[in-house]
């Protein structure tokens, strides 16, 4: 069976590398470097801890409050358009305690195993994997609840990892690059970090060995062929059986020809690499209260930050990047990071109630999307590829996926197709 991947992200990269070892003939259409790719600007944080969705009991009032701060770590683009609005909406209806639960076990779920998966990567790729867990530190007592908190529930809730509370001294000596500032950490010890580049590089190469390949070529249009689907790009025009949309951010406007309308945002991301000066941290640390993520790799710490819905992933204003890294300064004893020529801006996909969109589009025989993983397009990739196996080749949902069925939004009626 002869199957494209739109979207060479470790969403589409992961999907076909399971594909072709299933047996089908995959070709992967991906547009190359480009501004807003979110997979390579990612912490690298491999985290099932934070499946949590970010729309929840109590979280509206939290987010406005934390909104008038001048330096709130998210924002919303000042022009409100229909799409913004509908996903705003989206946004406050999924916040019930009933479907955060719901959407904690989904994707729990979801991220089952993907600490393994990554060591199965690594065991045949140039991989730098660290398995240091991730520490959440924070500065105020409340920081440290709010963290104590998500981990009891994200227990509760099926997580099978281990967490440790620790005061501020004791966060301290397992991170000795903390200041005295911290008031505490929680320290989930099970999560891994990897370097998101390798990660590509070693999927690119995996799908090579599976018989599949990779095709630099940009979308433009999609439509129903004689025996499938038929994609024209810039490369040619391609045409397969089946069709697995997985193009991140821009998976909206590609779909948006066939009259699709996917309740997507991109929400963008800062991605900093810089060895600053002073101790830099050796742990992956997650600054609780401006939600800063620090990961270090070998050739200097990646700084993660913001999340800026609805806005493009374009050059990233000083002013905002030296915001982020001023507020990095109260965590760390002396280490300081400095501006960075390894900045880039990513767009997540994000959707309304923070669970991806996998499943088949309905009213198109055979075309599927892939996307929608949001703040943990990382940790999930291998749990999606698992289950767009059976879906795309045999047209079998897993039980698994109805949480994540594009089909929700068509129900509630948050979001219609035209
Ligand atoms: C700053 C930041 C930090 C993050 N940190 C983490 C983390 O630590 N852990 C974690 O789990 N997640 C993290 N994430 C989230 C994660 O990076 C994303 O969820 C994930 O990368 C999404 O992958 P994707 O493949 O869906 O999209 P992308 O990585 O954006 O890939 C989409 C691909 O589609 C291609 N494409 C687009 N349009 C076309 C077209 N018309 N034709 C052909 N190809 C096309 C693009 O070129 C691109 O290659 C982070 C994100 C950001 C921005």
């Amino acid at each position: 069976m002869r199957i494209i991947v739109i979207g060479g992200g470790v969403i589409g990269l992961w999907s076909a590398v399971e594909l072709a070892r299933a047996g089908a003939e995959v070709t992967v259409l991906d547009a190359g470097p480009q501004a807003g790719f979110a997979s390579p600007a990612a912490a690298g944080w491999v985290v099932p801890a934070l499946s949590a969705p970010l729309s929840g009991p109590g979280v509206l009032m939290h987010s406005a409050r934390q909104a008038l701060h001048r330096e709130a770590p998210f924002s919303v683009a000042p022009r409100l358009t229909s799409a913004l609005l509908r996903w705003l909406v989206g946004f406050v209806r999924s916040g019930s305690a009933r479907q955060y639960a719901a959407g904690l076990r989904a994707v729990l779920d979801l991220g089952a195993g993907c600490v393994d998966d990554f060591a199965r990567l690594q065991e045949t790729a140039d991989l730098d994997m660290r398995q240091t867990g991730l520490l959440m530190a924070a500065l105020t007592q409340a920081g440290l609840d709010e963290v104590a908190q998500l981990a009891e529930a994200t227990t509760a809730a099926g997580y099978k990892g281990g967490y440790e509370v620790l005061d501020g001294q004791a966060a301290r000596s397992r991170e000795p690059a903390l200041g005295t500032a911290i008031t505490g950490a929680v320290h989930a010890v099970d999560e891994v970090q990897v370097r998101p580049e390798q990660v590509l590089r070693a999927l690119r190469e995996q799908l090579s060995e599976a018989g599949g390949r990779l095709v630099i070529g940009t979308a433009s249009r999609l439509g129903p062929a004689d025996s499938g689907w038929r994609v024209e790009t810039n490369a040619g025009t391609f045409v397969a059986d089946r069709l697995l949309v997985a193009a991140g951010a821009w998976s909206t406007e590609l779909l948006a020809v066939l009259g699709v309308r996917l309740p997507l945002m991109a929400a963008t991301g800062y991605s900093i690499t810089t060895p600053g000066t002073g101790r830099a941290p050796q742990l992956a640390v997650k600054l609780v209260e401006p939600s800063i993520a620090v990961t270090p790799f070998a050739d200097g710490v990646r700084i993660a930050a913001r999340l800026d819905l609805g806005r493009p992933g374009g050059p990233i204003p000083e002013r905002r990047l030296a915001a982020v890294l001023n507020r990095t300064r109260p965590y760390f004893a002396d280490w300081r990071p400095g501006l960075s020529s390894a900045t880039f801006a990513g767009m997540r996909p994000a959707t309304p109630d923070s669970l991806p969109l996998i499943g088949p589009i309905p009213g198109h025989r055979g075309l599927y999307v892939a996307t929608g993983h949001g703040m943990l397009g990382l940790t999930l990739a291998p749990g999606t590829a698992r289950y767009v196996v059976p879906l795309v080749l045999d047209e079998v949902g897993p039980a698994e996926l109805k949480p994540f069925a594009p089909e929700r939004y068509l129900l509630t009626g948050a979001w219609r197709r035209p």
